[in-house]
């Protein structure tokens, strides 16, 4: 970064809004190494100081990267030499809670935990959750279109978005903060920013839809004859009574085996080498017992375990969440897909024939939300597979399209898949992508290369 720029943005937002050098590089880069390589960002308090930043780099060629809390898994938040970071993090507040309308107002910057701690207060919960809730941020979390445990109830963040406020690249705002669910205007426009992965414009201010706070759930897991037995139970306990199946997150018997004995849990191992299972939380237990029952006579489940108490969910949960498969496997290739639940099963069975026909020592690790079918798959092997991602990426992706599905599911395409975008859209739409992001950003300032590949700046 030149230091006439370094001193003309110093200038606009101040020297406390500023982080270069040291400063910036103690940060926790996050979940990717890259995403503070640019040495220079800003870290705004007011919607004014991004207008001025993002009309000063228009006017100098400047790309901008915005960044929430840096949990995004795709690569859209790297940052390189001669960028300008913008860091949503202290733009926090939470403007308004409305319990009668149930929806939040909130700066982009506001983690899920914090608001989601604040709205519980009122009886309400976001209606979204994920394991990184601490530290992503609602602005990272519409950026991505963020899915998770719950999405399946209530929908990705597309759906918990009423309204939005942004900064277009061109530095206008873009006063979208509806808080109805009905507002028809012609194209829905405040949609494009939600899952554009910061490529048009910083979310500034946001309007969500909260929800009735349900009871506690009670957790089980439940080990099954196959992914359709699994299928099949899910539906039972969704049709028994509405909006008491809280979380159904599936895990590959291996990933449970590895990670029960990663953590020194040699129950939980044993449970899980009997087959894949599934995580539910259910807030009935009379009704949950009844079910399983049945299942269980019908052969759907295999075996079940309730949890009694905090500290066996605890147990469970961290099966679940933790990373333990990557520490036991590094350097394997991470997928995020989403497959049709009927076809879920034969989707699985047949990635496994192709893994081992194409090389018997690939190893097929699993998890995923089972309730709208979006996999977390891992392929690892003894040895580092990293390079051969193109190879691999070809079988985990074979006939995704043809049965409905979709490569990409919830974490974004950010660098990591963009040639997969390319390669696996419908070249219209592909067409139609690249068209919205040179209407919206023709000088190309906002998050270069992410999503789309960029031109190259002035
Ligand atoms: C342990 C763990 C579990 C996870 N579980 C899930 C899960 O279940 N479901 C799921 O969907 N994701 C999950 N993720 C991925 C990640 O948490 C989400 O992608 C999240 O939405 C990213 O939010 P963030 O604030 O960290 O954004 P960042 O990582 O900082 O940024 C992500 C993208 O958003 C852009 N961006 C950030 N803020 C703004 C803004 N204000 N305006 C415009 N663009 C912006 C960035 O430029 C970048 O393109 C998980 C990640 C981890 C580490």
């Amino acid at each position: 970064m030149l230091s006439v720029h370094l001193n003309a943005l110093r200038h606009l937002v101040g020297d406390q809004s500023i982080r270069s050098g040291e400063a910036l590089t103690s940060l926790d880069s996050g979940f990717d190494q890259d995403n503070l390589t640019a040495g220079f960002a800003i870290l705004p308090r007011t919607v004014d100081d991004i207008v001025k930043t993002v009309r000063y780099c228009g006017e100098h060629g400047l790309a901008l990267v915005p960044q929430g809390g840096r949990t995004g898994l795709s690569g859209a938040a790297r940052s390189s030499d001669g960028q300008v970071i913008l860091m949503m993090h202290r733009m926090t507040k939470i403007i308004a809670i409305d319990t009668l309308s149930q929806t939040a107002i909130v700066e982009a910057g506001c983690t899920l935990q914090t608001l989601e701690d604040a709205v519980r207060l009122h009886g309400l919960t976001c209606g979204i959750d994920l394991g990184a809730r601490g530290t992503a941020t609602i602005g990272g979390m519409i950026a991505t279109n963020a899915g998770g445990q719950e999405a399946f109830r209530f929908g990705p963040m597309r759906q918990r978005v009423l309204g939005l406020e942004v900064v277009l690249p061109d530095s206008r705002i873009l006063d979208d903060l509806t808080q109805v669910i009905k507002a028809n205007g012609g194209y829905d426009v405040k949609q494009l920013f939600i899952g554009a992965e910061g490529t048009l414009g910083i979310v500034t201010r946001v309007c969500l839809r909260l929800a009735p706070l349900p009871p506690d759930g009670i957790t089980a897991l439940v080990s099954l004859s196959n992914c359709n037995g699994g299928i099949r139970f899910f539906r039972r306990l969704e049709s028994l009574t509405q909006g008491r199946l809280l979380r159904a997150e599936l895990m590959s018997a291996n990933h449970v085996t590895v990670s029960a004995d990663d953590h020194g849990n040699p129950a939980l191992a044993a449970f899980g080498k009997q087959g894949d299972c599934v995580l539910f939380e259910y807030t009935d237990q009379s009704a949950l017992e009844a079910e399983l029952e049945v299942s269980l006579d019908v052969g759907d489940i295999t075996d079940a375990l309730i949890c009694k108490n905090e500290s066996e969910r605890a147990s469970v949960w961290k099966i679940r969440e933790d990373w333990a498969v990557d520490r036991a496997f590094p350097d394997g290739l991470w997928f995020d897909v989403s497959v049709p639940l009927a076809q879920l099963n034969s989707y699985l069975e047949a990635l496994r024939q192709r893994l081992q026909c194409h090389d018997a020592d690939l190893k097929l690790f699993y998890v995923g939300h089972m309730g709208d079918g979006n996999l977390h798959i891992t392929v690892n092997a003894a040895s580092p597979i990293t390079s051969r991602y193109k190879e691999i990426s070809a079988l985990v992706y074979q006939d995704l399209k043809a049965m409905g599905g979709f490569f990409s599911a919830e974490h974004g395409i950010g660098l990591e898949k963009r040639e997969a975008l390319a390669e696996h859209s419908d070249p219209v739409k592909y067409d139609l992508l690249n068209q919205i992001k040179k209407m919206i950003d023709p000088s190309g300032i906002m998050n270069p290369g992410k999503v789309l590949p960029s031109e190259d700046l002035k």
